[in-house]
Formats: C-alpha cells, structure tokens, sequence
C-alpha cells in the first residue's frame, strides 16, 4: 500500500519543495497551507506532476489545535496511518522582545511549536501500530542559536528541537525516527519581507538586500535551496537513516560553525 506523508505549510516554499521530493520518492502525499486559491491548485498540481497517486489537500489553520485534531483523525480514518510526518508550517515577525506584540507572540509559539506536538501526537499511535514512522521537524539555525528581534521565533525553534528530543527518546526502540533540519537562509516568501527591509535601510536592490542578509551570517554566501532540504527529507525516510533520531541537522552554509 502507498505510504502517506503529511507536510504542513506545503503550498509555498520549502513545504512545497519538501512535497514534491516525498512524492518522487513514491509517497502519497497530504498537503496543508494557505494561500489564493490558484497557489493552492498549482502547488497540488506540482506535486501531482510527480506523484503516482492524487495528492490529498487540507487547509487547517494549525493555530487550531481542535481543528487539527479533527482534519487529521479524518484523513486517518479514510486513508490510513501517516507514515512521514514533516512539521514545516511556520510563520516570522520580527521586533524586539520589550516591543513584542502578545498576539504575534501566540500566534509563533501556536504555529511553529504547538502545532508540531499536536501532529505528532495524533500520528504516532498510527506509526506504533505499524512499526514505523518518520517525523522531521523544519526547525532553523534559530533553534540552536539566536539572533536578535526574533523572541518568538527563536524561542519556537529552540523547543522544536526539545520536542524533537524528547520524541526520539520514547520512540528509540521502534523503527520510528524524529530529526529536526536546522535551514539557514533559504529564499522563499517567508525571508522576502527581510530581504526588502534590509534593501530599504540601506537604499539598494532587494537583490542586493538579500546579499547583505546572506553576508552578514551564511558564510557560504549562497541560500539554501529548496531542493536540497527535499533531497535531505527524502533520506532521512529511508531505511539507511534509521539510527538516525533526536539530531539537529544544520544545512546553513556554515552559520552555526562560527
Ligand atoms: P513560507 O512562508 O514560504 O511557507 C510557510 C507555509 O506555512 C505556507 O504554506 C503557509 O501557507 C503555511 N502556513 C502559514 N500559516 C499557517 C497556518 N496557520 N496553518 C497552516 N499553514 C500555515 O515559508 P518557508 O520559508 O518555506 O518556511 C517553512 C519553514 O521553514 C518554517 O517553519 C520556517 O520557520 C522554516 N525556515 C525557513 C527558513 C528560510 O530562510 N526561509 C530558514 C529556516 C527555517
């Protein structure tokens, strides 16, 4: 039977990315995230582009854990377990922590923190029952180090990666595995809104507004793509991975080596 794979927030970016290298490798993929509805069809379309079976959609705002808990127990019961579970959903806003809004403070921690122990906890009594699962958790060179006017943000990532942990841990004598990937920058609509920040304070391109970003931390000088974070997905789903679990995997040109 075709396995499944959940990737939150795969309409854009490296979900989408993560998407399409699932389904090239054979799985039948479930989908979430928001956007126009024409992101929506051509992100299902990319994915159906690759994949042997009909991508599954579902447009849960996963700030809303009942809401999680009721799409994710629908697809269970009408497609089976998920077997790859890849918790990628993630939003930014940036200020500093006395001038932080409480609001977009609950919001981060909801999105890229609560959400991931909400979908990890539904997933995993399927993945016990069939001996095997993959959890991957899109955390950030954010979750191991810190950078400044991102409180929330970096306070997420780095309990993503405690959660990644502590998963690891209870699930070390099955073949189930939970890693989090530590991006740096990758260019995706996510960092735009920095990229054009940093154009503006400094009066250049944003193509050069994203070079400054680049200098000022990713020693490679280069982003991240898209793919390779796929590619680097995709592996730690096989069979050769499977002493893989509770790791923090930096792919961030060297950020964290200094
Ligand atoms: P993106 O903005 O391109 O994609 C974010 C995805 O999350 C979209 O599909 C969006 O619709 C979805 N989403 C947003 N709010 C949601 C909600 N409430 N419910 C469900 N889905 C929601 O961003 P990206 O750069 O591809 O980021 C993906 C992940 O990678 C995030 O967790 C981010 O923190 C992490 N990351 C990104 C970078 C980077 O440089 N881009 C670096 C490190 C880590």
């Amino acid at each position: 039977m075709t396995q499944l794979a959940l990737v939150t927030g795969s309409t854009s970016g490296i979900g989408l990315g993560i998407a399409i290298a699932l389904a090239e490798a054979g799985y039948r993929l479930v989908l979430n995230g928001f956007g126009e509805s024409e992101v929506i069809d051509q992100a299902v379309a990319d994915v159906a582009a690759v994949s042997a079976s009909s991508p599954i959609y579902v447009g849960t705002d996963l700030t809303q854990p009942q809401a999680i808990e009721t799409a994710l127990a629908e697809v269970i019961a009408s497609e089976g377990p998920i077997s790859v579970l890849v918790n990628n959903a993630g939003m930014q806003f940036t200020a500093p922590v006395d001038a932080f809004p409480t609001e977009k403070w609950d919001q981060i921690i909801a999105l890229n923190l609560s959400a991931a122990f909400h979908t990890t906890r539904l997933c995993l009594p399927g993945m016990k029952a069939q001996n095997f699962g993959r959890i991957i958790n899109i955390a950030s060179v954010h979750g191991l180090v810190a950078s400044i006017n991102k409180p929330a943000y970096v306070a997420a990532k780095h309990g993503l990666i405690g959660l990644t942990k502590a998963t690891a841990l209870e699930t070390a004598e099955i073949d189930i595995t939970c890693n989090a990937i530590c991006p740096g920058w990758t260019h995706t609509p996510l960092i735009q809104e920095q990229i054009e920040k940093r154009a503006m304070e400094l009066n250049i391109t944003s193509e050069a507004g994203g070079r400054a970003l680049l200098t000022e931390k990713q020693p490679s000088k280069q982003f991240v793509t898209t793919d390779q974070l796929g590619a680097l997905t995709r592996f730690l789903c096989t069979d050769a991975a499977s002493q893989i679990t509770g790791a923090s995997l930096p792919v961030d040109g060297g950020w964290t080596a200094q």
